[in-house]
């Protein structure tokens, strides 16, 4: 069997295609990005209705396959931006309708951690998924994924993309604030905000932002100071889910885990509590649709023709899904 599953939750359109067996044969991407400000969920559905054909042709084409090859379509069915969700959703009924195969709709947030353990063999990880949008710990427990700590506010990438806006850089930010943080060692004090099992992040902003503002602090030393704040939070929660699961995996998901300074932090912590620490490459971290196409393998047997029966859910949470192909 090859599934083909295309990801479109938020600014990147992605492609992936791979064999029942977990054999990868595509991950193809393209990604809204901008020189000055966020992400414009118009803007980033323009993108992807322009560049969507392209990067289903680039996966063929590195798959080395035709679309009639093709046994299954899945398709991130949320939780994101509406505007987005729609172009891969209908993207994939069209492939459907043309190849006479069914469609699954996948949840966005299960996909990094079933990619994750494919690609690391995780057995059962507490995943700390750490993107744009979303700031998660999820574990495997009384047969659903459920969510031990979140974000009550902001997920962790757009607090980096925000801060990085008010700094002048570009969209994606992230990226960026690293490469000032490595600039540094001078640690700023700054809010700490864990409450229980969750995280803020507002709050640091605007006190970013202030300091900045005053002009009495440089880019490199906030840039490093907020690094090391936001992820201590991070990797302290993720450290109380593993206790709390009885759990001796971690694993990372999400475009902010492919920050070098969060993995070293969550491999310190592993090796601490005597615990395995895993994070897969950057291709599959990052959003992308080859955790899509694993997923509709997964769950190949909710896949339908039936299409009209499918719509996104731009709000959907992880503990509603049911977890029926373990
Ligand atoms: P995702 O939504 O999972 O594709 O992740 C996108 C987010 O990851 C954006 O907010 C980026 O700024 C962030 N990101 C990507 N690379 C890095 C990095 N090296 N360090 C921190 N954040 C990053
Ligand atoms: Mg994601």
């Amino acid at each position: 069997m090859i599934a083909l599953g295309i990801e479109s939750t938020a600014h990147t359109f992605g492609v992936g295609i791979i064999t029942g067996k977990g054999e990868v044969l595509a991950n193809s991407r393209n990604s809204y990005t901008t020189k000055k400000g966020g992400i414009n969920p118009t803007e980033a559905k323009e993108h992807h209705i322009r560049i969507a054909d392209s990067v289903i042709d680039d996966a063929l084409k590195q798959a080395d396959i035709s679309l009639n090859d093709i046994d299954l379509i899945s398709f991130s069915q949320g939780p994101g931006l509406p505007p987005c969700l729609i172009v891969g959703m209908n993207k994939a009924k069209d492939l459907s309708k043309k190849i006479n195969k069914p469609l699954v709709g996948v949840n966005h947030c299960i996909c990094h951690l079933e990619i994750g353990k494919l690609m690391t063999k995780a057995k059962d990880p507490v995943l700390l998924y750490v993107s744009g949008a979303n700031t998660q710990i999820i574990a495997y427990e009384g047969k659903k994924y459920r969510i031990f700590g979140e974000t009550l506010d902001n997920g962790v990438g757009n607090f980096l993309d925000s801060f990085a806006r008010h700094l002048g850089l570009g969209f994606p930010g992230g990226p960026k604030i690293y490469e000032l943080s490595l600039k540094s060692h001078d640690y700023i004090e700054l809010p700490y905000s864990v409450k229980g099992m969750d995280v803020s992040v507002s709050g640091i902003l605007t006190n970013l932002k202030q300091k900045f503002d005053s002009g009495k602090y440089s880019k490199e030393n906030l840039a490093y100071s907020c690094q090391e704040t936001v992820f201590a939070m991070l990797v302290e929660v993720a450290e109380r889910a593993m206790a709390h699961c009885q759990k001796k995996e971690l694993l990372l998901g999400g475009g902010v885990a492919c920050n070098k300074r969060l993995q070293e932090m969550a491999k310190i912590m592993c090796k601490e509590r005597n615990a395995k620490f895993y994070c897969p490459g950057n291709p599959v971290l990052t959003d992308n649709g080859l955790m899509i196409a694993w997923q509709g393998i997964l769950q190949r047997k909710k896949a339908t023709k039936k299409l009209d029966t499918i719509d996104i859910k731009p709000n959907w949470r992880t503990d509603d899904v049911s977890v029926d192909w373990k």
